[in-house]
């Protein structure tokens, strides 16, 4: 069942880097390989923080794109998390990939991906970063302002340029537009700019935010890309491309859906876009294919018990749990999205139904009072030693975590199913 979009018909696994990569039986799920290694470790007596990454779960998210989004293309952003079974996975499958840095361009076109399939969306580049995609020949830029039409001019005539625009991201977790994105009033000024100097620009761009909740910015933003679509027109420009971002969640509690956001792109694509010929659309999805593909597994390294009063004068047992990793590892996006900050665990052991639940907190493994994961959750009775879980933990975790107190980020086992091969 090979997609049609798989570069070069070559089979996911035969690109993929087959030291870090167990195959599962038939049967065998992601769940119980994770369970079956808890259990090792409590044998041999390891504690050292883990992730399993199912990259079967990444294939059927691209599947599921594919299917909702048959006009769009997908161009993953590599910031999101670039370990380099994930890019190999969707690069054998077939995506483009959004870059904002030297760095990540680099890691991309070393994998063999052609540079026409990189976008490089960081509408504010550093000169030297700009002269190595001119090097590479990675042409396809956003910009939404007039000092970066100029380094452009200078260091990369052949550039072809998107111009990124505003949206209402009010209700995002991440309000991009706060930081980026230029006014459609503006974009009349920016496009004479970029014609007298002589700049090639092929459309537009967008991001409603990440962790985007409301189908309606999409709606506005997509409208608001056909007005920019016209004034570049009237301008002489051969408008091309349009390049509606990411912010969907890849957590299915998440809501909308996937779909619910979907349908509603369709729509729009269909009423303001609707001819496929004259545009090529693409999309910068990070968090959708990969967050759920990884959970990790923390071990409790420190039980402690708190005696508190509650309201009624009574002294309550409540429990602090240091766990082997926090907020300055896989859990720094939790931390700035305080909204995510809702945080389930789930228990590397069975407890009865009927077990006693106590109000407990969980710490990562620094020296600080931020280093906070769960507060007040009830759990039953934990112990050092003990292991928790949490899921969807692939999207912006390795990426940003630090070493912070010398902590290192946990191992990374990726797995795939053999019927997934
Ligand atoms: N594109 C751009 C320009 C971004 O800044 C981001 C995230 O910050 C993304 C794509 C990916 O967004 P998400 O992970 O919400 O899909």
């Amino acid at each position: 069942d090979i997609h049609p979009d798989t570069r070069n018909g070559l089979h996911p696994v035969t690109l993929l880097n087959r030291n870090n990569l167990t195959l599962l039986d038939t049967g065998t799920s992601a769940e119980q390989f994770l369970q079956q290694k808890i259990s090792n470790n409590i044998a041999q007596g390891h504690q050292d923080a883990f992730y399993v990454a199912d990259l079967g779960d990444i294939k059927q998210k691209h599947w599921r794109f594919m299917k909702e989004l048959p006009r769009v293309k997908p161009f993953y952003a590599v910031k999101c998390n670039s370990t380099n079974e994930v890019l190999q996975m969707l690069a054998t499958l077939g995506t483009g990939f959004d870059c904002a840095s030297m760095g990540e361009i680099d890691m991309v076109l070393r994998m063999g991906v052609p540079a026409a399939d990189i976008v490089y969306a960081n509408p504010c580049k550093q000169v030297s970063h700009i002269k190595y995609a001119a090097a590479h020949g990675v042409c396809k830029m956003t910009f939404d302002c007039e000092a970066e039409l100029f380094k452009i001019a200078a260091f990369h005539p052949k550039a072809e340029m998107i111009l990124r625009i505003a949206t209402d991201d009010r209700d995002a977790w991440c309000a991009l537009s706060s930081k980026y994105g230029a006014l459609v009033e503006q974009c009349e000024d920016l496009l004479k700019t970029a014609k007298n100097l002589n700049i090639q620009v092929i459309g537009v761009s967008f991001h409603t935010g990440s962790g985007c909740k409301n189908t309606h910015s999409f709606c506005k933003a997509i409208e608001d890309a056909r007005k920019v679509f016209e004034i570049g027109k009237k301008l002489g420009y051969q408008m091309r491309l349009l390049d509606i971002g990411g912010g969907f969640s890849g957590n299915s509690e998440f809501r909308p859906t996937f779909e619910e956001f979907a349908d509603v792109i369709r729509q729009s694509l269909n009423q303001y876009f609707p001819n496929n010929k004259e545009v090529e659309i693409i999309s910068e999805p990070g968090r959708y294919y990969v967050e759920s593909a990884f959970t990790v597994a923390l071990n409790i390294i420190t039980k402690k018990e708190v005696y508190e009063k509650g309201a009624d004068g009574n002294s309550r047992r409540k429990f602090s749990y240091i766990l082997n990793d926090g907020v300055y590892g896989t859990f720094l996006d939790f931390y700035l999205v305080k909204e995510k900050q809702k945080l389930k665990p789930l228990l590397g052991k069975d407890f009865a139904t009927e077990q006693e639940l106590f109000p407990s907190n969980l710490w990562g493994p620094t020296c600080t009072n931020v280093d906070k994961l769960v507060n007040e959750f009830y759990l039953p009775e934990l112990e050092t030693g003990d292991w928790v879980i949490f899921p969807n933990m692939g999207a912006y975790s390795i990426s940003m975590s630090t070493t912070f107190n010398g902590f290192p980020q946990p191992k990374v086992y990726f797995v795939l199913s053999k019927g997934d091969e």
